[in-house]
């Protein structure tokens, strides 16, 4: 068994393990296994183990790496996330190329990418990226606005609002990693009950992946856990 596909098994299992202490059903949380700095090989040994959806943070290297996948395995189906800042004047390789967008934070950047997603795909899944710790993060929306975008982004034709995202400040205990959680999931909590139909809740790194599961993750976004320590000499966009 490959490095990878080992350390697949493990996060699948430390996933089953951490919804097993809430009692909540491992099956209702996917794994996106985060490729970025790690080249095509990397995303293709961890699809031989059975991993079929990858986020990227750098369109350019994204791109070069689908690209790079595709000509070694054209009949690998996967799935892309985009997960990292987005410029606007990126949006259109972005709507063209991913399957999903996690890091929505203003109005005019969803109706770029609702207007450039092509018309022969389906509507591009996209989260809202929050702000929930505050001042130190400056990515993200701030909670209070959150829902007047929700709204916004729910009427966008050709994307297909899913729910939020966010990346509180690194925290060394599991009730400190919790707690900007359970924020986010009361604001998932009152956004369902305003209507919108919001089925993902974007939670957990490889550092706080437990705390997040305890406050009702549904898609972890780990790395470093699978694919190891990342070596950012290796990305040219930084
Ligand atoms: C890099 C990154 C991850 C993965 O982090 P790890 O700590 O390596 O698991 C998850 N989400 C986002 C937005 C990232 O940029």
């Amino acid at each position: 068994m490959s490095r990878i596909s080992r350390n697949l098994q493990a996060v699948h299992d430390s996933i089953a393990a951490a919804a097993g202490t809430v009692s909540r059903d491992p099956h209702e949380i996917c794994l996106l296994a985060v490729s970025k700095t790690f080249g095509p090989d990397a995303v293709i040994e961890a699809a031989h183990a059975g991993q079929t959806a990858f986020g990227e943070n750098y369109l350019q290297e994204a791109l070069d790496k689908m690209t790079a996948v595709r000509a070694v395995q054209p009949a690998l189906r996967l799935e892309w996330h985009f997960i990292g800042p987005i410029q606007s004047n990126k949006t259109r390789p972005i709507a063209e190329h991913f399957d999903w967008v996690h890091s929505i934070e203003r109005e005019k950047i969803a109706q770029r990418l609702s207007e450039q997603r092509p018309a022969h795909l389906p509507p591009l899944n996209v989260c809202l990226q929050i702000n929930i710790s505050g001042e130190a993060s400056k990515s993200g929306v701030p909670p209070e606005q959150a829902l007047e975008l929700a709204h916004a982004i729910a009427g966008m034709p050709r994307l297909k609002l899913r729910g939020l995202m966010a990346i509180p400040e690194p925290a060394d205990t599991f009730d400190r990693q919790r707690a900007p959680f359970r924020q986010l999931r009361e604001l998932f909590d009152r956004s369902r009950a305003e209507g919108l139909t919001l089925d993902t809740l974007s939670i957990g790194m490889s550092a706080d992946m437990a705390a997040a599961i305890a406050e009702g993750s549904t898609m972890v976004r780990i790395g470093t856990a699978i694919f190891g320590q990342r070596d950012y000499a290796n990305n040219r966009e930084r």
